[in-house]
């Protein structure tokens, strides 16, 4: 890395492409869309949704209008859907620039409706809350729906889906009453005839972990997000797919410390003896959890080293008095991501989950997209 920076992140676009082609392969006939929003999970939407578009992916989700809009130009005649809905007023720029809102509410439907006015039907998705109870439909409200189409008028639904509360445990009764559910509503909707020119309706319920629920759960299109960018999608089991990230942070300083000293604000770790701390350019701003003070770890050379004392804002402290002497140096890059320990388990020490570490990755590192076909 550069020497004007202390922290670089490489970021495997050739690793993301190859575990959407695997995901794809697990789902086909079903196909296999993108989950893009908070940029792409922190790692570059820009950089990577082109990608995943060359590689066959039609169907791109995103959260906000914001980030709708932003890759709209990148990625020209696929469907970006919006999962967040339709915010008021911001119906005209969704309708221009020809994005896919997903209706959580009536509200939001008779808000595109009368967008349409005049227009024809518009295409949107229609999203029902099966028991996540988090966004969506209502069950109320998929029953006035069943019992009268016509509340679609003018409404070109190109995209029905739900959401799954506990799809990374496979044996979680809640998966199958869920997917009862999602079956009752696409059974029995009787949706206007498509104006749009692929004519289908798809239905779609998995994200990322319900993909290996089986062929029950991959209906028409699946939106994976997780898996992409290499978390396991499925708790206990291997992980089948390709690690994306590599962060990596330099050694700034090392320094001999002895018999009851201690390390960093709060003295919250104190020395047993002799020992070697070093220093690295890197800290809660970038990322790094604050959690993973006294807990987590990172990797000198292949060798594990504990992180000793808090993780504050720039900078983490290591244990290194266990390596030969001579084997770690100022300048060196050790892993906080890497090879030897995976985005799944930096966030098993830090207490959280791997969404949360990428979305958390900080904008100071040096960036680099590698693999690129
Ligand atoms: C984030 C999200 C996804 C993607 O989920 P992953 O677990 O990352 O695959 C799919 N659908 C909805 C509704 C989401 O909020």
């Amino acid at each position: 890395m550069p020497d004007s920076y202390s922290a670089a992140l490489t970021i495997d676009i050739g690793a993301i492409v190859a575990n959407y082609r695997l995901l794809a392969g697990r789902l086909s006939p079903a196909a296999c869309g993108a989950a893009v929003k908070a940029d792409c999970y922190g790692l570059g939407a820009a950089m990577i949704a082109p990608h995943l578009r060359r590689a066959g992916c039609n169907h791109f989700f995103v959260a906000t209008v914001d980030e709708g809009l932003g890759l709209r130009p990148l990625l020209p005649g696929a469907r970006i859907y919006l999962m967040n809905g339709l915010p008021p007023g911001s119906e005209r720029d969704v309708a221009g620039n020809e994005l896919i809102p997903i209706l959580n509410s009536m509200a939001e439907i008779e808000r595109w409706q009368s967008t349409s006015r005049g227009m024809g039907a518009r295409p949107a998705g229609l999203q029902f809350d099966t028991g996540l109870n988090r966004l969506g439909l209502s069950h109320d409200e998929a029953v006035r729906l069943i019992a009268d189409p016509h509340l679609l008028d003018g409404i070109d639904p190109v995209l029905i889906m739900s959401h799954l509360a506990c799809a990374d445990d496979p044996e979680h009764p809640q998966n199958r009453a869920q997917l009862r559910r999602f079956r009752e509503i696409t059974g029995s909707l009787r949706l206007p005839p498509r104006v749009g020119s692929i004519g289908r309706t798809l239905r779609s319920l998995a994200a990322s972990s319900s993909i290996f629920l089986g062929a029950d759960y991959h209906f028409d299109l699946a939106r994976p997000g997780a898996a992409l960018y290499g978390i396991n999608p499925v708790l206990g089991a291997e992980n089948p797919l390709r690690q994306v990230v590599r962060l990596q942070a330099k050694i700034l300083q090392l320094r001999e410390v002895d018999l009851n000293m201690t390390v960093g604000y709060g003295a919250s770790h104190q020395f047993r003896g002799p020992s070697v701390l070093a220093t690295i350019g890197a800290g809660y701003a970038d990322g790094i959890f604050r959690s993973l003070g006294n807990r987590g770890a990172v990797f000198v050379a292949g060798q594990r080293a504990p992180i000793v004392g808090r993780v504050s804002m720039d900078l983490i402290t290591i244990d290194v008095g266990h390596l030969p002497r001579g084997s770690v140096s100022p300048g060196m890059s050790v892993d906080l991501i890497g090879p030897e320990q995976n985005v799944d388990a930096v966030a098993r020490d830090a207490g959280t989950i791997g969404y949360e570490i990428l979305t958390n990755l900080g904008t100071r590192f040096q960036r680099r997209y590698v693999g690129a076909q």
